[in-house]
């Protein structure tokens, strides 16, 4: 299989894994915020689905990059222009090239990460993606060098769901978490977890298990 239609079968999972976590994402996002987290997913990776239908890429770049415009212009709330970002620059880092290593996973996660702390502003400790992303980018990196692309993505996967249950006793800094103060601990946050599904999403297409 060629890696613009391994790129295109990730997204598949990705979007498969936003309808199936719509409630639990909203569950989360309703203890801390406005309850819309999981219906803004699925309703972006839909429309990412539409777009690949319609746009019939020809390298990762430009599956990355559908997916990208779907999520900035189809969802509202914070998390749709964060994730949009971090798809453009993950796009930008593959270029036109027609195979991915796995050094280019990682560094496209990596530009990935760069574009969401850029637009969002936050660290970690702040209860955001970012608490997810970091962690599962360092892992991705050091893992590049003797991993395959899927066991770059377990490995970032595995490390984003353990930030994701960091995020529980933190106080939320940015974000319509932060308007909550001190009530927001207690709470893991939402796009902190659904950055954990993502990427399990992305390492079960590729491990050819979802
Ligand atoms: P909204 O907060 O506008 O309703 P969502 O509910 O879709 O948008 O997304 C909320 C998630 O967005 C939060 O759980 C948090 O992880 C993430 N988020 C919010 N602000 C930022 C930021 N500045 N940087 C990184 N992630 C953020
Ligand atoms: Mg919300």
């Amino acid at each position: 299989m060629d890696a613009t239609q391994g790129t295109s079968d990730v997204v598949k999972g990705m979007a498969a894994a936003m309808e199936e976590n719509r409630r639990y994402l909203t569950k989360l996002d309703s203890e801390i915020g406005d309850g819309d987290h999981g219906n803004n997913m699925n309703r972006g990776f839909k429309a990412a689905l539409e777009r690949l239908e319609a746009a019939n890429p020809s390298t990762p770049a430009d599956v990355l990059k559908a997916v990208s415009m779907a999520l900035i212009s189809k969802v509202g709330g914070a998390a749709g222009p964060l994730y949009g970002t971090a798809f453009l620059r993950a796009s930008s880092a593959l270029g036109n090239k027609e195979e991915v290593s796995a050094e280019d996973a990682a560094e496209a996660l990596d530009a990935a990460l760069g574009g969401i702390k850029q637009r969002g502003k936050a660290e970690v400790g702040d209860k955001t993606i970012v608490d997810a992303l970091e962690p599962a980018v360092e892992a991705a990196k050091e893992s590049a060098g003797q991993e395959s692309v899927a066991g770059v993505f377990r490995t970032a996967a595995d490390a984003a769901k353990e930030g994701a249950e960091s995020t529980i006793p933190l106080t939320a800094k940015r974000g319509r978490a932060s308007y909550l103060g001190a009530r927001s601990a207690g709470h893991q946050d939402p796009g902190a977890t659904s950055t954990y599904m993502l990427l399990d999403a992305a390492a079960r297409a590729l491990e050819g298990t979802s």
